[in-house]
């Protein structure tokens, strides 16, 4: 039999059994086994991590364990930079793309929402595809999902209150520079660009009508946006999301007329 010993750090304790996080433990493996399939096994997606350092040296997912190895296993560190000698975990496609599964439908629309590409699927074969070939990251809380041969990103979603969600991505991916707010539709995922008032009216509630002249469209869905109630307070949710600034609102309704004389 062979005798491994492991540590896991950081967040990658949020998989692993209670009495064995953040300290130095013994796993007894039957057979030859890779780092990757051992480190699996004790409950830790491959796509969650960054660094496999063995004995000291930085190894690959399919390094060979051994009897008496010391393995440290790390989830990417932003503030630490490693270089990418002997990183397993890949660095985020450009542009920063997502799938999600159909549980997290919320999460997909508060992303579109700061106009990233947040496409959600049912199929969890369609989902690991789509996290390899199709170089998006799979944003799921489903663990076997993740652990699929083809994810090649991935990220296990901690918390289910889908404003949180969004606030582990924008940590976890740094969303705030690469955000472009209301660029997308929330309902499918697509671009919008600005439409006269002429062209929707008709297709506007009357205080819409009124009240505003500037416009969005979706050409998929035919979903008109404007900067309404709805708007401002999605606005200050970003701006506190994203830690920022957002540019000043312009809405006719909300503009101010001053006699200054
Ligand atoms: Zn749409």
């Amino acid at each position: 039999m062979t005798h491994v010993w492991f540590r896991f750090y950081g967040e990658l304790n949020d998989f692993v059994r209670p009495d064995r996080r953040a300290r130095r433990f013994v796993h007894v493996l039957r057979g030859p086994a890779s780092v990757k399939d051992t480190i699996e096994a004790q409950g830790v997606p491959h796509p969650e991590v960054d660094l496999i350092v063995v004995n000291g040296q930085a190894v690959d997912f399919g390094y060979l364990l051994r009897d008496g190895d010391r393995v440290a296993v790390y989830p990417p560190f932003r503030s630490l930079d490693l270089g990418d000698v002997g990183r397993v975990g890949e660095p985020p496609p450009e542009p920063l793309r997502f799938v999600l599964d159909v549980h997290l439908q919320k999460l997909a629309s508060l992303l579109r929402l700061a106009g990233f590409d947040a496409e959600v699927r049912e199929d969890d074969a369609d989902i690991a595809r789509a996290g390899g070939r199709d170089r998006r990251v799979v944003l799921t809380r489903d663990l076997e999902l993740l652990k699929r041969n083809e994810v090649r990103w991935g990220y296990w979603v901690r918390t289910t209150d889908p404003a949180r969600q969004f606030l582990e991505l924008v940590r976890r991916y740094d969303l705030a520079p690469a955000a472009r707010p209301f660029t997308r539709c929330l309902c499918c995922n697509d671009p919008l660009r600005p439409a006269a008032k002429e062209d929707v009216i008709d297709r506007l509630p009357p205080r819409a009508r009124a009240e505003f002249d500037e416009f969005h469209t979706c050409d998929s869905c035919g979903r008109v946006y404007w900067r309404g109630s709805h708007y401002q307070r999605l606005r200050r949710f970003l701006d506190q999301a994203l830690r920022r600034e957002g540019p000043p609102l312009r809405s006719s309704g909300a503009r101010r007329s001053t006699s200054s004389g």
